[in-house]
């Protein structure tokens, strides 16, 4: 086929003769080289088959939806969260009816419930979402809201987060449309002032408005690949009328809005005695949609998240249970670990309390757990299959010697 005529030596795009280049395919009238064949093949495969663009990810979602009982669900989810009840229970709760509506197309009558986690940072908020699609198992998506950026702007189109969801449905329309969006720190875009603002809010009140579009339901136009970098790709349909979206955030401050309404709320005949019973130790378990108003969310967005819970500061109970209980608790992890190399893994109780007690000092809740329990092992995870033992045991000493010469401590 490839026929040698004078006159065709060039490559008809790039202009590069057969010396520069891998290869010169050559027809009668004109030439292409193997790099621009390659690009012409992307470019027409990313615009024809956009599912199968080069960015596409593993899916992790195989196999069939999985719905449970609300019962059902909190008992898995217990699997993993420790503690936070009232919030499981929503959750169970909302989740089940969202999926029935879902199941039931017929039922035009039952609403969307989409949810509100309100609760201090690192208290299980993306924890739980995540549990909840992998019980289900169907797509999963995070978002930081403080990334999204009204359409036109330095940041991320709200339409990127229904990116992330086709990816994690391996770009399966059918089953993105009913997956799980996450939108953590959606306190961070409560617009300033309680009074509608004059001049544009780029990052608050603006990106409010885009998310509504979402998360109320409706056909949006996803780029495949995300961003703005292939203004090329071929726009996905997705309906987000059976997306689920979870919102979190901690909403840091809302107790004194929480506090002043109570307050002009409780008047009257009974006001003392209703007063008498108000927790005021843990006021964010009294937060209602006012609240959220007061604090900077457009009443449209409130009227979208329905269901609202809240989510407990981790006491040192709590923390403890953390570090052993959940199914896949820090402590199995490590266990686990050894047991890979023949090592009977044994942690002192007293060095697990010792361990809470530094999250509980560094103020690092949950989260520094972790860190803590890496500073803690890390030597023994690079001397433990060398040293040919069939045990370890992590004392008090040995945990205090490796957390006091840490950064973690000198950095206090
Ligand atoms: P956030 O509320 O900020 O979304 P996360 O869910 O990301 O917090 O929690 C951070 C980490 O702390 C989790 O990955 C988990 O390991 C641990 N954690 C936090 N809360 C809990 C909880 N209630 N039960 C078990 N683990 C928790």
């Amino acid at each position: 086929m490839a026929k040698k005529v004078k006159g065709s030596d060039r490559c008809v795009f790039c202009g590069r003769s057969q010396e520069e280049v891998d290869l010169l395919i050559q027809t009668e009238n004109a030439s292409i080289c193997s790099d621009c064949a390659n690009a012409a093949y992307e470019a027409a495969r990313e615009v024809l088959h956009p599912m199968e663009s080069t960015i596409r990810t593993n899916g992790r979602v195989t196999g069939e939806f999985n719905l449970k009982k609300p019962q059902e669900m909190y008992d898995f989810m217990s699997q993993y969260v420790i503690g936070q009840d009232a919030a499981k229970r929503v959750l169970a709760v909302a989740v089940y009816n969202h999926y029935k509506r879902i199941e039931n197309q017929g039922a035009d009558l039952l609403e969307k419930s989409n949810i509100l986690m309100v609760g201090p940072t690192g208290t299980g908020k993306t924890l739980l979402a995540r549990t909840i699609a992998k019980m289900l198992n169907v797509p999963f998506a995070i978002v930081d809201a403080t990334i999204l950026t009204e359409a036109g702007y330095v940041g991320e189109d709200v339409e990127s987060i229904l990116t992330r969801l086709l990816q994690d449905a391996d770009y399966d329309v059918r089953k993105a449309e009913r997956g799980i969006v996450f939108i953590d720190e959606i306190d961070k875009i409560a617009r300033k002032s309680d009074n509608p603002s004059i001049t544009r809010d780029v990052s608050g009140e603006g990106v409010q408005q885009a998310l509504l579009k979402i998360i109320e339901g409706s056909i949006v136009n996803v780029p495949p690949q995300g961003g703005r970098k292939h203004p090329e790709q071929q726009m996905i349909a997705v309906n987000t009328d059976n997306i689920l979206f979870i919102c979190g955030g901690a909403f840091e401050g809302i107790e004194r809005n929480i506090a002043q309404r109570l307050n002009t709320q409780i008047v009257g005949f009974e006001a003392q005695k209703k007063r008498a019973n108000i927790d005021k130790d843990n006021m964010i378990q009294y937060v209602a949609p006012q609240d959220l108003r007061a604090f900077g969310l457009i009443p449209e967005i409130i009227g979208r998240l329905p269901v609202i819970t809240h989510l407990n500061a981790l006491d040192r109970d709590t923390l403890r249970a953390i570090l052993t209980e959940p199914k896949n608790s820090l402590v199995k992890q490590y266990t686990e670990l050894f047991k890979i190399d023949g090592i009977k893994l044994k942690i002192d109780e007293d060095v697990l309390e010792y361990i809470v007690d530094k999250a509980i000092e560094f103020k690092l809740g949950a989260r520094g757990l972790r860190s803590i329990c890496e500073t803690i092992m890390m030597d023994a995870m690079f001397d433990a299959p060398t040293l040919n033992r069939k045990t370890f045991t992590v004392t008090l000493d040995y945990a205090k010697e490796k957390v006091e010469n840490s950064a973690l401590y000198i950095a206090q």
